[in-house]
């Protein structure tokens, strides 16, 4: 069978990851969570100090860009790939809230986004990819097969994220996340660099009422759809 470059792009915590990874798993495609790689570059400043006084230390930080290293290693207890910064698993230290904090404002700097996007082009240029994030059908790969744009209201997705978040043993008020999840929206649809929008050839799920089972398999038919056709 063909393989194929499939991007799901969409607003914060509206399940894409999860609908992205499990069609991965399902069809034996390489899952590939960008959000991740601008997260543990956010990571990385707020431990080296490049965070400080309530802002971003942009020239230190793009001197210190290619002391970044970013890799992704398939955790076998989930079946899923844990993200690495500089050889250390840094996955669950990057879904803090600190982190969800400061990452939109990492994310809006275009000499991150230059680097992260060459990075996720080479990642994904053998295809067999399912890439998550906010410009993949825009930017990263315009010339995806199969496009996806997710949303889901941000009521919705503050409750799913509270969720996730208590369920990892961390302390999480609906108000804050709610909070966090309007303000990442505004910052990364009015950004300047690769804004997030949908794609003209994206299809878009809204999938505020959709059971997880359910939104597999609306995936999973729309990528049979695509490689049968
Ligand atoms: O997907 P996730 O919520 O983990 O992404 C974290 C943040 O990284 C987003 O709020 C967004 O600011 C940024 N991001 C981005 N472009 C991507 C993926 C994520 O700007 N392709």
């Amino acid at each position: 069978m063909k393989k194929i470059v499939i991007a799901i792009d969409g607003f914060s915590s509206s399940g894409k990851s999860t609908m992205a990874k499990d069609l991965a798993k399902e069809i034996g495609y390489t899952y590939i969570d960008t959000g991740a790689m601008y997260r543990a570059v956010t990571l990385y400043c707020m431990r080296n100090k490049l965070i400080k006084d309530g802002g971003i230390d942009e020239k230190a930080l793009q001197e210190s860009l290619s002391d970044i290293r970013l890799t992704f290693q398939l955790n076998k207890d989930t079946g899923r790939p844990d993200t690495y910064l500089n050889g250390v698993n840094v996955e669950k230290e990057i879904r803090s809230m600190e982190v969800a904090g400061w990452v939109s404002a990492v994310a809006a700097l275009g000499f991150v986004r230059r680097e992260l996007v060459a990075k996720q082009q080479e990642m994904g240029k053998a295809k067999g990819i399912v890439m998550d994030g906010r410009d993949i059908g825009t930017v990263v790969f315009p010339g995806a097969e199969l496009k996806i744009f997710v949303t889901a209201s941000p009521e919705v997705r503050a409750e799913r994220r509270v969720e996730e978040l208590i369920a990892k043993g961390e302390k999480a008020s609906y108000e804050e996340v709610l909070e966090n999840v309007k303000k990442r929206d505004y910052i990364d649809s009015t950004r300047k660099e690769s804004p997030l929008r949908q794609a003209g050839d994206a299809l878009a799920l809204d999938n505020s009422y959709m059971s997880i089972p359910d939104q597999k398999k609306w995936l999973l038919e729309q990528y049979y759809r695509v490689v049968n056709a």
